[in-house]
């Protein structure tokens, strides 16, 4: 499902995943049904929902504040921050880059908790100078400063990329001096915490509370695969960080005439030779790529009477990438634009292809002979 912007704050397009939309739901109808009628004897059910509702809604805003802290944060120390996305765990903000420093990450991740807690306190304040003339401002303000107490908390825990794991992070990246030991300490501690939480899920479930333990089995999963996808995408860009188009490109790639049937290129190439994509040329000049995707458009029956250059992307819609551009942002542009593969030029001229899947074939075998007991 894909997230959808509901505004720009400074540059930043905040998202909104719909997940988020059913948790607030949730919420509100749980505040409105359970948690308001026990505490608050005596208001009408319009009331609880209002409270409620109004509840819920300032919570989010108080998530995306939160995550706003550490985007003004970054932006200050000239880090891009693309966008926020708010979803059933609360909010990410995508920050471009890695962080340069210990300092620089230490500050980033503590802005958000810091500012939980602030907001907390104000709504602590606010319950307190409301309560006794106004019942109903006095419980928004009692939610608000619990449960932004509960966030703060919740963010500064070690799991990683939680904000306490990337305080843990710069911690240890300032011991060890080095970035790559550091995410890896941080990435197993996060790991062994999501671990952790599974099982607490586990013994809650078996003690009988079945809704606890289904919420902490669901989000230590969360974390640990978070944690273990930190810890790979480090290794990814370990291995591609020294290389470049050239290296991993391959220069065979099945070459067809623009008049040949894509019949028989399914027949000879894709099927025959198990290649995704031909290079339509016509005199040693490309005109065009004829990807499986571009097949896929075209009905069977007509296979045999579509000549190549009918239903290829023809050149000037071929995304395509220097021989000296770096192998990990040809890895990124693949993904950005759902691509298999994408041809390597020099002096404009076509000189190799690099496809997605051999890319990573070759991470592997790159992690597989490197990897040591450490
Ligand atoms: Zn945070």
């Amino acid at each position: 499902m894909p997230s959808f912007r509901v505004a720009r704050i400074r540059g930043i397009s905040i998202e909104i995943h719909p997940s988020w939309l059913f948790i607030l739901g949730v919420l509100a109808f749980s505040l409105s049904d359970g948690v308001f009628p026990d505490e608050y004897p005596g208001w009408s059910t319009a009331m609880y929902w209002a409270v409620g509702i109004v509840s819920a809604v300032l919570l989010f805003v108080a998530v995306l504040v939160h995550e706003l802290a550490h985007a003004v944060v970054a932006q200050r120390r000239g880090l891009e921050v693309p966008k926020i996305t708010l979803f059933i765990f609360g909010g990410v903000s995508h920050i471009a880059r890695q962080p340069r420093s210990a300092g620089e990450e230490f500050a980033i991740a503590v802005a958000g908790p810091l500012t939980s807690l602030v907001i907390a306190a104000l709504a602590g304040g606010a319950h307190l100078a409301f309560h006794d003339r106004n019942e109903q401002a006095g419980a928004i303000g009692a939610y608000l400063a619990t449960v932004n107490l509960l966030l703060a908390i919740f963010n500064i825990l070690p799991g990683f990329p939680l904000d306490g794991g990337r305080v843990l992070r710069s911690i240890a990246w300032r011991r060890t001096k080095s970035f790559r030991r550091a995410t890896r300490i941080a990435g197993t501690v996060g790991e062994l915490f999501g671990y952790t939480l599974m099982m607490g899920g586990v013994a809650f479930l078996l003690a009988g509370y079945a809704w606890n333990g289904l919420w902490f089995m669901f989000i230590g999963w969360f974390l640990s695969g978070a944690a273990r996808g930190e810890k790979e995408a480090l290794q990814l860009e370990a291995v591609l960080s020294r290389l470049r188009a050239r290296d991993v490109m391959r220069t065979t790639y099945p070459t067809i005439t623009p008049g040949v049937s894509i019949e028989e290129v399914v027949e000879r190439h894709m099927v025959g030779e198990g290649e995704r994509a031909a290079v339509v040329a016509l005199d040693e000049a490309v005109v065009g790529i004829l990807s499986v995707s571009d097949v896929r458009r075209v009905p069977r029956e007509a296979w045999a009477n579509t000549p190549a250059q009918r239903a290829m992307t023809p050149r000037d819609r071929v995304l395509t990438v220097q021989a000296e551009t770096p192998a990990l942002e040809v890895l990124h542009q693949l993904g950005a634009n759902r691509l298999n593969q994408v041809p390597v030029l020099e002096g404009g001229r076509m000189v190799g292809m690099i496809t997605r899947r051999e890319l990573l074939e070759r991470v592997e075998l790159a992690e597989s002979l490197e990897r040591r007991p450490d």
